[in-house]
C-alpha cells in the first residue's frame, strides 16, 4: 500500500484517504482533478443549457437545467418563455465557465 504524510500535521496516512483521521484535515490534491476548459464549457452551454454543466461533470445540475431550459422555451408559446429562456441562457453559460474554472483550481469538487 502506498502511504502519503498529512499536509496538515504529517501523520502517515493512506494515499486514497481525503480526509486525515488524526487532525481531520481534507487532504489538498489528493484529487485527481480532470481540467475542464471554461471556453469550451461556455460553448457547449450556449448552445444547450445544461451541457456545459454536464461536460463539467456536474451531470444532475445539467440535466436539471437542461429540463427547465426546454420547458421554458417551450413555454415562449405563452409570452413568459421571453423572459426565462434568456435568463437561464446566460445563467447556464455564466455557470458552465465559472464552475470549469474553479474545478481546474480545485475549488470545486464535482
Ligand atoms: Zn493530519
Amino acid at each position: 500500500m502506498e502511504n502519503k504524510y498529512c499536509s496538515n500535521c504529517g501523520a502517515e496516512i493512506d494515499s486514497k484517504a481525503e480526509i486525515c483521521p488524526k487532525c481531520g484535515v481534507r487532504q489538498k490534491g489528493t484529487y485527481i482533478i480532470q481540467e475542464k476548459n471554461p471556453g469550451v464549457a461556455a460553448v457547449l452551454s450556449a448552445l444547450w443549457v445544461g451541457l456545459g454543466q454536464i461536460y463539467n461533470g456536474e451531470i444532475g445540475k445539467g440535466i436539471l437545467l437542461m429540463v427547465v431550459y426546454t420547458i421554458s422555451a417551450v413555454l415562449m408559446v405563452l409570452i413568459i418563455g421571453f423572459i426565462t429562456t434568456p435568463i437561464l441562457w446566460v445563467y447556464g453559460v455564466y455557470d458552465a465557465y465559472n464552475s470549469a474554472k474553479m474545478i481546474n483550481s480545485g475549488e470545486k469538487i464535482v
